[in-house]
């Protein structure tokens, strides 16, 4: 699944860190549980109100406090980590290798906890240092309790989400370059001219027929559909005067030619 939201990712052209932890199971996620509060209460008066709060609801997430305070002195607590039984630290080892061998590189990042005690093993999250100060873009990792906990058959289970706007500020859409040409009738009577000249510059160039005698916003609009560089419209004026109007979409100039000129290639 890490690798799935990693191939995303990359189709994507988003550039990521990836951050993984464990998070321990029933046999070591309590003994640990009591370690780390242990080490709170050394703490005394010098960490925030919340982390004061969590310590008796939930201790495992005062790691994740925003506080700086509190962060500096948590770099002292107890890791997870390095006190996981056998079964997770090999289950997590497996992890790592996997990761290596497929080349995805990643952080250990003990202070990446959940909430909930249903959260097992592994924790990941995939973040960007591209939108405010890294800001998860993705994240995930082993529920393997959650249908115990809603009084289900034990049925291990992992899944991810991912900020779908976050990823949207992230991702770069390539800008279509503008070439070639779009030619558009305002009346039925100008389309042989539009035929003739487009056949002209398909010599040279690409060069797409509107068949429907439109308006010229309309042919505009039609233009800038298929990313044309030169729009260009013949109507009763210029049929009159024999000559085509033409815009250039990207320096935006338009300009009346002598019909003659074109057909001639002069
Ligand atoms: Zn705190
Ligand atoms: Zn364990």
């Amino acid at each position: 699944m890490i690798m799935m939201v990693a191939d995303i990712l990359k189709a994507l052209g988003i550039g990521y860190r990836l951050q993984l932890n464990s998070l321990g199971d029933q046999n070591c996620m309590p003994s640990y549980r009591e370690n780390l509060v242990a080490f709170i209460d050394t703490c005394g008066d010098n960490i925030c109100d919340d982390c004061q709060r969590r310590k008796s609801t939930n201790p495992i997430r005062v790691l994740d406090c925003k506080n700086e305070k509190c962060q500096h002195l948590y770099v002292k607590a107890p890791k997870l980590i390095n006190q996981l039984c056998v079964g997770c630290q090999s289950d997590f080892n497996t992890l790592k290798s996997i990761l290596d061998d497929h080349a995805i590189s990643y952080e250990i990042d003990t202070n990446l906890v959940r909430g909930l005690d249903y959260y097992s093993k592994t924790a990941f999250e995939f973040v960007s240092d591209n939108i405010g100060s890294q800001s998860a873009i993705a994240g995930g990792g082993r529920y393997d309790r959650l249908i115990e906990f809603l009084d289900g058959k034990p049925t291990p289970a992992v899944g991810f989400a991912i900020g779908i706007e976050r990823l949207l500020e992230l991702i770069v859409m390539p800008q279509p370059v503008r070439n070639g040409y779009y030619l558009g009738a305002m009346d039925i009577e100008s389309l042989p001219i539009i035929l003739k000249t487009a056949e002209k510059y398909r010599q040279t160039d690409t060069a797409v027929v509107e068949y429907e005698a439109k308006t010229l916003k309309n042919h505009l609009k039609g233009a800038d559909r298929i990313h044309a560089r030169y729009c260009v419209v013949i109507g009763e004026n210029e049929r009159m005067s024999n000559s085509i109007w033409i815009k250039d979409l990207v320096e935006q100039k338009e300009t009346t030619l002598s019909l003659n000129a074109i057909i001639k290639g002069q």
